[in-house]
């Protein structure tokens, strides 16, 4: 679902995966959390069709990614507070605007990142800001530019660099990170007892995963090496950051292409032929839209220099 025509830059984000244009998802599935184990919800959006997830336990709950800005955040933590009314705390999957700006919402809570995320939202955040605006105003929606200009970018102040476990009384979740690939940070979210598994944008349904800031001769082993950590290992329930929950195969498929990705590229950068046409048409056919498939390919030159 790119439209490569409204790509307003180097920060896009699914923004441009979604245009304004694209079917509404409030005409595919109603805006509400979705039980998918015990204590463990989803809530699917119709902006960027993109997933928020909420864990319960005895003491705390978990919220995992806040939205694009702060009314969104607001009006997550709203839906919050009628699952739950125990204290929260908030992961953010990586430093992407529609996962974490509308953490000043949440700005009581302790929020969790990955450190490089940290490092990302103060390199790039004021970036994202002006692409997400421009984009926004193009498309005729200045009542959302103008809230998005208006939010604090609120950085997660509770860093880690290693696997950690938060307890939440009488369950305990994961928050992993398993190398580089959509991101240099991307933290999944782990929820060993109930088999879950929330991904953030390692996995992508019904859209292709955003190649923009991404390792893409990484993101199969980095994929792999998640699936196999133990936390990780049993999980059925994926639930990527945009699009419909999934099972393992689903993941083990998109790893799958994603390491044919890989693959090529490396024939293609190894045998002296790289150039992002090369990579591109050495690619085409795994099921890539040619977009993705050049962003891509602009990636891993630039990764290589
Ligand atoms: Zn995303």
């Amino acid at each position: 679902m790119h439209a490569a025509g409204l790509r307003p830059g180097p920060f896009p984000g699914p923004l441009t995966a979604y245009p304004s244009t694209a079917p509404r998802l409030a005409d595919m599935v109603e805006v509400t959390w979705r039980r998918v184990a015990p204590g463990v919800y989803v809530r699917r959006h119709e902006e960027l069709n993109l997933n928020c997830g909420l864990v319960v336990g005895d003491d705390r709950a978990l919220v995992i990614d806040t939205r694009s800005y702060h009314e969104h955040g607001l009006e997550l933590l709203a839906a919050v507070r009628e699952v739950t009314d125990k204290e929260l705390v908030v992961v953010n999957t990586h430093a992407h605007y529609d996962h974490c700006f509308g953490n000043s919402a949440f700005r009581d809570s302790q929020i969790y990142a990955h450190a490089g995320a940290v490092d990302d939202l103060l390199r790039t955040g004021e970036h994202q800001r002006e692409q997400i605006v421009a984009h926004v105003r193009a498309t005729d929606r200045e009542h959302m530019a103008r809230m998005i200009e208006a939010t604090e970018i609120v950085l997660p102040f509770y860093v880690i660099e290693d696997d950690t476990t938060l307890d939440l009384g009488g369950r305990t979740v994961e928050l992993l990170w398993a190398g580089r690939a959509h991101t240099d940070h991307d933290l999944s979210v782990a929820v060993p007892d109930a088999h879950v598994v929330f991904a953030g944008d390692l996995v992508e349904e019904g859209a292709d995963p955003m190649m923009e800031d991404a390792f893409p001769q990484e993101w199969a082993a980095t994929l792999r090496a998640l699936t196999a950590k133990p936390a990780a290992e049993l999980a059925d329930v994926w639930v990527p950051g945009h699009g419909a929950v999934v099972d393992r195969a689903f993941v083990e498929e998109q790893t799958a292409q994603l390491a044919q990705l890989a693959e090529r590229f490396t024939e293609v950068i190894d045998g002296g032929l790289a150039g992002v046409d090369a990579l591109l048409s050495a690619c085409r056919g795994l099921g890539f839209e040619d977009q993705t498939l050049r962003d891509a390919a602009v990636r891993a030159l630039e990764l290589r220099a």
